[in-house]
């Protein structure tokens, strides 16, 4: 039921739009045919425009005059409104009716596309499930196919794909989706599960209860709430200054009228003050930015998140799965204990087997394809984000993570054992510590290769004055390599998540605007605090859910151009605010001198709004200059 009217909110959304643009075409016609003298009815078609477009213009400014005293832009235009009509100039009403219904009308497209990119890429990447059969083999199958009673395996950072049962192992779950709750609820074995709700930090199978009819839903819901959110902050610079211009209007017409005595005169000075192009300015750049970044594969969010892009001084990256392919092969292993390597490696596969880490992932291949090593069970595995993942083996404690981490942990790694990694450190290597029962056991290497366009972003990024900085969960060495390697001088290394997220805050305390690049759980919390966060490619989707902006296209390059379109719309939206202040003064001026009437004062403001959609159209058709 909730389902039900969730899709129709959405499927409402577009309709407005629809409906909203059969009003402003029929009013846009009947105007021209004013213009041209066709008026086969005999009376002037602008009355078409000023009913459709204006009725509901002095309805909401009424309501909000006499309902909260609220002085908006939409008063001084429902004055003009009634002035015009007044003198009987209806062309000139029906125009300015026109022109706001259009600006409200691009608003609404704006958001309605930026919705339905969203809605496509959750259409495009269908809910998977990873079904494990009886002898353990895990198989991604799309969500609707699995049967009910299939064991089904969810790891951290993953979207539930169906409801059910859960019979081994423990997690929490953010469900606020499904129940609106928005802290996380403890899972274990017995406990059920939602389709759609956001596995966190854990991993678990459960059996399917309910097969899934339209499993999908849930994630598009979740997008699209939070793009209703943003709808409301494309702030409207006209409206910022409603007040001033209102009573700055009222003053200068009833100054016109008194001095001169001339009502049209007056009346032409409050329709030429009615901020059309400046109403215009900004939702007109925001849209065409937001389709030509859709057709790169960047999806945008929210409207203003292109004003807060354009003042990024700062780009802080992920590294493992962003700069880099996050496509690891294990290089090499060491074992340091008694176990020898095979024997260590039958433990940590076991447990690497339920984290979602690429590394984890890279390790799980291969123990299974190139040592052909048989999967064991593990129990009370833990997924720690930013350390790496623990679980118990044989009664044995298995840890498998970061040299920080085992350091927390009181685990020591001898000099010796040391040496043996320095050498693969060097050559930018991955290394992940196994401890086994609170003793080093050995070391994993594993080498990743940074994506080819990684280093020509950073550079392009550091001639329009964009610091690149690295924040990593790697260790100090394999973090120093990347980043030389990339021309970025600045990098953190050791990161836990919440060093992530110290680091952007310290930056944005310091003034510094950032934009955090990641794809990973350890990057969540960094992607939310930043300036805009960049859920980044392939990114899992509890990243995705908290960041402006996603990737889709997994092209590095692309978040260079966005930073570049966002400039160049902040540029066209400066120009298009200073053009339409202009024209407005001179056209007030010129009223207030008696040398503009009111139809052609209505038909300068026209030229005006048209000059500046045009200006924002070339927006659409961006292409960055390399
Ligand atoms: P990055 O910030 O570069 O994306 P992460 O924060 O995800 O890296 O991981 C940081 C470090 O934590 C890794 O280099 C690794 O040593 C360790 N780690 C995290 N998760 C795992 C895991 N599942 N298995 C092994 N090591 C892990
Ligand atoms: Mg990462």
């Amino acid at each position: 039921m909730k389902k039900e009217n969730e899709k129709k909110k959405a499927a409402t959304s577009w309709n407005g739009v629809k409906w909203n643009a059969a009003v402003v075409a029929i009013s846009g016609a009947a105007l021209l045919a004013d213009v041209c003298g066709w008026n086969p009815w005999g009376w002037s078609g602008a009355w078409v425009a000023v009913v459709l477009c204006g009725v509901p213009i002095l309805w909401e400014a009424a309501v909000g005059f006499f309902g909260s005293l609220n002085v908006k832009t939409g008063l001084l235009v429902a004055l003009a409104l009634v002035a015009s009509l007044a003198l009987g100039e209806t062309f000139a009403a029906g125009e300015v009716a026109f022109i706001m219904k259009l600006g409200s009308l691009l608003e609404e497209w704006a958001v309605a596309r930026a919705r339905s990119g969203l809605e496509t890429i959750t259409e495009l990447t269908p809910l998977t499930a990873r079904v494990v059969d009886e002898n353990g083999v895990e198989r991604n199958v799309a969500a609707e196919e699995v049967v009910v009673g299939a064991r089904v395996r969810v790891l951290p950072g993953e979207t539930i794909p169906l409801d059910g049962e859960i019979i081994f192992g423990a997690t929490s779950v953010d469900q606020s989706v499904a129940t609106g709750e928005s802290t996380p609820v403890d899972k274990t074995i017995g406990d059920k599960t939602l389709s759609g709700t956001l596995n966190l930090f854990g991993a678990f199978d459960m059996t399917v209860e309910r097969i899934a009819a339209d499993s999908s839903i849930q994630r598009t819901i979740r997008w699209a709430r939070s793009v209703d959110v943003g709808k409301t902050r494309i702030v409207r610079i006209a409206d910022r200054w409603a007040t001033y211009v209102v009573f700055g209007a009222l003053a200068i017409a009833l100054g016109v009228w008194g001095a001169t005595g001339d009502v049209a005169r007056a009346a032409t000075v409050l329709i030429v003050f009615c901020p059309c192009a400046l109403t215009l300015a900004t939702p007109t750049a925001v849209a065409a930015a937001v389709g030509a970044a859709a057709r790169r594969g960047v999806l945008i969010r929210e409207g203003d998140v292109f004003e807060r892009l354009a003042t990024i001084s700062t780009v802080c990256w992920d590294k493992t799965g962003t700069l880099t392919f996050g496509k690891p092969e294990v290089a090499g292993v060491a074992a340091f204990g008694e176990r020898d390597e095979k024997e260590m490696l039958t433990d940590v596969a076991a447990v690497e087997r339920f984290s979602e880490h690429p590394l984890a992932k890279a390790i799980v291949r291969y123990c299974r394809e190139t040592l052909a090593i048989p999967s064991v069970s593990v129990e009370r595995f833990v997924a720690e984000p930013g350390r790496g993942a623990f679980g118990v083996v044989d009664d044995k404690e298995v840890f498998v993570g970061s040299a920080r981490a085992l350091a927390e942990r009181n685990v020591a790694i001898l000099d010796e054992a040391q040496t043996k990694v320095e050498r693969f450190v060097k050559d930018g290597c991955a290394v992940v510590y196994v401890a086994i029962d609170v003793a080093a056991a050995g070391a994993i290497f594993l080498s990743d290769v940074e994506r080819s366009t990684s280093a020509a972003t950073i550079k392009r990024l550091q001639h329009i004055g964009v610091r690149s900085v690295m924040l990593t969960g790697d260790g100090e060495g394999a973090a120093a390599t990347i980043a030389k390697r990339l021309g970025i001088d600045e990098f953190a290394a050791s990161c836990l998540p919440e060093n992530k997220l110290e680091e952007i805050a310290k930056r944005r305390e310091a003034g510094e605007r950032v934009c955090m690049v990641g794809d990973g759980v350890n990057d969540a919390p960094a992607l939310a605090k930043a300036t805009v966060g960049v859920a980044f490619g392939n990114s899992c989707d509890f990243a995705a859910s908290v960041a402006d902006v996603a990737v889709v296209s997994g092209d590095i390059k692309e978040v260079a151009s966005l930073l570049a379109l966002a400039r160049r719309t902040a540029a066209v939206v400066r120009f298009n605010l200073a053009f339409s202040l202009a024209l407005n003064f001179l056209a007030v001026a010129l009223a207030a001198c008696g040398w503009l009437g009111p139809t052609l004062g209505a038909l300068a403001h026209n030229a005006g709004s048209v000059l500046v959609i045009a200006n924002s159209a070339f927006l659409t058709s961006w292409r960055e200059k390399v």
